[in-house]
């Protein structure tokens, strides 16, 4: 399967352009060659989206986006196997997690259509001022135009709705640039929006490579607004080239969760092994750094322990499979480097450690510190390391001793204690009682420190990507 760009609806498959193989990270087996996009493309990406924003999309009313919206979410309900079944191969995501992952890309698609007919604004009360009295003063929503959006491979589907959508939503026009590693499931989600009535024009879609494609997208100065998911070097990058455009970063993160003697272990113990390993930890808010008060932090170890060697490692074809390959074999060497880089400074490996081509076992550290890359940096592989704590100040502190602040875990029967620890953490999010790893799609999503800027979470990324307009009327002869 070749595949290419698509822009005004034609694709760009023309063998003058760069290729690649996108490889099955699991067998082997290339998925796709991609035709890739040249800094042409990119130019005419983004004016044709530019003139799309101008000529269809600003004279689109609301309900008629919600229609195609809701289209493309019944769309994609019916060809669900077909997708979950394409981010299995591209990103050897196993099975039954990509069909998780599908199940909730129908949702934001559907989160999105309700919101479009609500987007509403405010009255002011003029008269608050002194002499405002006789004028009328409103706000509108209004969409800003050319939204680049910048995916990464781990959500390949989710995350790429999580801008689109919403930028549809709120009446603007998208150039969309998913990741080199996994762009067969964007490519077939483009098609799925025209095939649900989304004019041409309105979702381009470049295939390509950071670098060569995605520094040029994210520069282009007829784009209004950047939407990126990924690594925080590459966010900075972006952050500091973006001069007046806006721009909402969602990067990394070492997430911690915070065990207290009084909470329930078992659950604790389900929902670790879970955020911890799942999708081999790839995964931004991944339960990274693992606090658990001396009181109960044997037991836990050990049952944390007993769990996840009872993990299922190998074909994510197989629906029986909890954790399947690593994105490439690099990534699984680089992780592992780390494990190695741990150990030798006084880290123990409890279970894992061991690494087979892209699979590395799922591996659980003690005797870790923040000197260590696995606290310091983000793993972003089935790596978690568990750390006991004595007493609540002392858990805070280790928990916001981080670069990122994303998501975090707190599991406590005592709710006094819940909320006051989750007032003092540094992330965007808290969960009681869950892991940090558990998302949904309407919540407001996203990192302070370095994780990022902005929020997700299909309404506050409406918010995102619309601006405001005051509206004053001075009432004539009053
Ligand atoms: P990455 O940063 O390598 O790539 C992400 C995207 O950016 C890709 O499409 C890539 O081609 C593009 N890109 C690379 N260089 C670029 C440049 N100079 N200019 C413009 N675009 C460029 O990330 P990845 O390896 O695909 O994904 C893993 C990272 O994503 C992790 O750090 C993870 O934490 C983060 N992530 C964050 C969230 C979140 O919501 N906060 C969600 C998922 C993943």
């Amino acid at each position: 399967m070749r595949i290419g760009s698509i822009i005004n609806g034609k694709e760009r498959k023309e063998s003058n352009r760069d290729k690649i193989e996108v490889q099955n990270p699991f067998h082997d087996e290339v998925v796709a060659e991609l035709a890739l996009a040249t800094r042409v493309d990119v130019d005419e990406a983004v004016r044709n989206s530019f003139d799309t924003f101008h000529g269809t999309m600003k004279g689109m009313p609301a309900y008629r986006r919600a229609a195609i919206l809701r289209k493309a979410a019944d769309l994609l309900e019916e060809r669900m196997e077909d997708f979950a079944q394409t981010i299995t191969v591209e990103a050897g995501k196993p099975i039954t997690f990509s069909r998780a992952e599908v199940e909730r890309s129908v949702q934001v698609i559907r989160f999105a259509s309700e919101l479009a007919k609500n987007i509403t604004g405010e009255v002011i009360p003029m008269d608050a001022a002194i002499g405002g009295e006789n004028r009328i003063g409103m706000i509108k929503r209004q969409p800003l135009g050319v939204v680049a959006a910048i995916t990464p491979f781990n959500f390949p589907l989710n995350l790429s709705l999580h801008k689109i959508a919403p930028a549809l939503a709120a009446g603007n026009t998208i150039v969309f640039k998913p990741a080199e590693k996994t762009p067969v499931s964007a490519y077939k989600l483009v098609q799925l929006f025209h095939d649900a009535g989304l004019p041409e024009g309105v979702l381009n879609l470049l295939i390509g490579t950071g670098k060569e494609t995605g520094e040029p997208l994210t520069t282009h100065d007829k784009v209004h607004k950047i939407t990126f998911t990924g690594s925080l070097p590459v966010g900075r990058e972006i952050r500091k080239s973006a001069d007046f455009k806006k721009v909402t970063l969602e990067l990394g993160s070492n997430s911690p969760n915070i065990i207290f003697e009084d909470a329930n272990i078992n659950e604790a113990v389900d929902a670790l092994v879970k955020g911890a390993f799942s999708f081999s930890g790839q995964v931004c808010i991944s339960a990274q750094r693992i606090y658990v008060q001396k009181e109960i932090y044997d037991q836990f170890l050990q049952q944390f322990i007993q769990e996840t060697e009872q993990l299922s490692v190998g074909d994510p074809k197989e629906t029986s499979t909890d954790i399947g390959p690593m994105i490439t074999e690099e990534e699984a060497k680089r992780a592992k480097l780390w494990i190695d880089d741990a150990v030798e400074k006084g880290a123990v490996i409890q279970t894992g450690g061991d690494r087979d081509g892209t699979i590395l076992k799922p591996t659980i550290m003690t005797d870790v510190d923040r000197n260590m890359k696995v606290i310091a940096k983000e793993v972003f592989a089935p790596i978690v390391s568990v750390i006991p704590f004595d007493t609540e100040d002392e858990v805070v502190g280790y928990a916001n001793d981080s670069i990122y602040g994303l998501q975090a875990g707190v599991f406590t029967q005592d709710i006094d204690r819940a909320l006051r620890v989750a007032d003092q953490l540094e992330t965007g999010g808290v969960w009681i009682n869950e892991v940090s790893t558990y998302r949904q799609d309407n919540h407001p999503y996203g990192g302070v420190k370095q994780s990022g800027l902005g929020r997700e979470g299909v309404k506050y990324a409406i918010d995102e990507m619309t601006e405001m307009k005051f509206i004053g009327v001075k009432l004539n002869g009053k």
